[in-house]
């Protein structure tokens, strides 16, 4: 134990620190999304996270988007907690099968029209715990999917990115003011 409290002091750590993000990146993406959501949908767009199994890494990014760094409430964005109330279905993991029932009760009662976004790579496929006994697999086995943000977990940054390329390109169905 000794030798180790020795050795922690004199070696450095075997990891690195992570790039810091950038503010200008980030207040020019959180600025897009706030106008075209003005735009599209003539308000601010609500989200309702569902995790629908996952290891939380993508909790944790997705998390820190409200936190005092990024704070997207300022952008028009915020998390909802009820699915009628919202745009959007943030989906984490990969379906477990006790989450099945869940995942489609959100999805139908979430107002028309909805989408999901699938966030990590185990929302896509089922990531590292495809094939497993537990799960059913990636979101669009349950519920139809309008995009994926991939990643182990995805940033912050890239959330952001995958919002804003959801608003460019979906139908908003007659939301749009
Ligand atoms: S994509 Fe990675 S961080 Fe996200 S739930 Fe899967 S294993 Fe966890």
């Amino acid at each position: 134990m000794r030798k180790l409290l020795f050795e922690s002091l004199i070696h450095l750590p075997l990891t690195e620190p992570p790039p810091p993000p950038s503010d200008a990146a980030m207040e020019e993406l959180a600025t897009a999304i706030d106008a075209i959501s003005r735009r599209r949908l003539g308000r601010s767009l609500s989200i309702r996270a569902v995790d629908a199994g996952s290891c939380n890494g993508c909790e944790l990014e997705m998390h820190a988007l409200s936190n005092a760094f990024y704070d997207i409430e300022r952008f028009g964005i915020r998390f909802v907690a009820s699915p009628r109330h919202a745009d959007v279905l943030l989906v984490t993991g990969p379906v477990t099968k006790n989450m099945r029932e869940a995942l489609e009760r959100t999805y139908y009662a979430t107002p028309a029209p909805k989408w999901v976004v699938a966030l990590g790579g185990c929302a896509g496929d089922g990531g590292c715990f495809a094939g497993s006994y537990a799960i059913i697999g990636g979101v669009s086995k349950v519920v139809p999917v309008d995009l994926h943000i991939p990643g182990c977990p995805p940033s912050p940054t890239d959330i952001l990115r995958g919002l804003l390329a959801l608003l460019k390109h979906v139908n908003t169905g007659g939301r749009a003011s």
